[in-house]
């Protein structure tokens, strides 16, 4: 089916319970084509960038940021995205050429890829002096569950978390999304034996969505139900790196490391995981970067031969 735009929506199942559900087909096939990643590191995005998605929808403050990293200690690597409050979203993988042979399951090796032995680390930075900071062992290493487990452990909230993404024949992305059900505080046990009946039904989510848009989706799982949708917002792949930035990156390395990049290799490319973008540091640019980064904190050791800071 063509995706018109990518959607997050928010609801609400009576007052019992928090939905959150994603459309983002088109965000994943962007992400894929700048990664030029491999099908399983696309699948990997697709399903923590899903799940990302979900969790930047309960950011409050406009200011609000959140990074997702799991790292099971499998051959695809550390998987990072970061997202804010609006929706704007960054993602990368360690391996995006990852590849490994099929496991137990039918379908790719998800679960090969991202390992078990580790964790998923969520860090929220909501403008307090200390960003605030979870972290939970891998369950399966299949990254829905491992977000579920997270929840339930890490902020004592039960949840049904399913994430999935779907390949064309030509590796493209087909579709990509999921679904967060979060029960409330005080929600009714016949609510949540609903929800437990339906898990099926739910679990179908990312699926149901290759063929029909998210709100036909959403009446089709939550038929009967009193559900209401708050918010529609659209989620976005923007990357918010500069040269300014990647400048602060290089003069944390020290004056000893630029020097041997000023006169080694005249000059220095840094590539932005995230984006793929390519920032060039010629000679005189290092120095300059150089000057400051030996300014005032060091101001003894090794500054012989050092240019003028001025
Ligand atoms: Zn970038």
């Amino acid at each position: 089916m063509k995706k018109d735009n990518d959607i997050l929506l928010q609801g609400l199942i009576g007052e019992d319970m928090a939905v959150y559900a994603c459309d983002i087909s088109r965000l994943v096939e962007e992400i894929r084509q700048t990664h030029d990643a491999s099908p399983i590191a696309t699948i990997i995005l697709g399903r923590a960038l899903a799940a990302a998605v979900m969790m930047c929808a309960t950011l409050k403050n406009d200011t609000d940021r959140l990074t997702l990293m799991i790292n099971g200690g499998g051959p695809v690597g550390n998987i990072i995205v970061v997202g804010n409050a609006e929706l704007e979203m960054k993602a990368y993988v360690g391996d995006p050429g990852v590849d490994v042979p099929p496991g137990d399951k039918p379908g790719f090796n998800i679960a090969g890829a991202v390992g078990t032995d580790g964790f998923v680390t969520v860090s929220k930075d909501l403008g307090l002096r200390e960003p605030y900071v979870g972290r939970t062992p891998l369950v399966s290493g299949e990254i829905g569950e491992d977000i579920a487990a997270y929840y339930l452990q890490s902020e004592q909230q039960p949840s049904v978390v399913f994430v999935n993404t779907w390949l064309e024949t030509d590796m493209s992305v087909i579709n990509a999304g999921g679904i967060t059900i979060k029960p409330m505080p005080g929600c009714s046990e016949e609510m949540l034996t609903e929800i437990e009946n339906r898990i099926g039904e739910i679990s179908n989510f990312p699926m149901y969505l290759m063929s029909e848009d998210i709100d036909k989706v959403m009446d089709r799982i939550f038929a009967g139900m009193d559900l209401t949708i708050l918010e529609r917002r659209q989620p976005r792949l923007v990357c918010d790196c500069s040269k300014e930035r990647f400048a602060g990156v290089l003069a944390t390395l020290g004056p000893e490391e630029l020097t041997k990049m000023i006169e080694e290799d005249g000059g220095t490319e840094i590539v932005c995981s995230f984006c793929n973008k390519k920032y060039n540091f010629d000679a005189g640019e290092l120095e300059e970067i150089r000057s400051h980064a030996s300014a005032p904190e060091q101001p003894s050791a090794g500054t012989e031969g050092e240019p003028n800071g001025g």
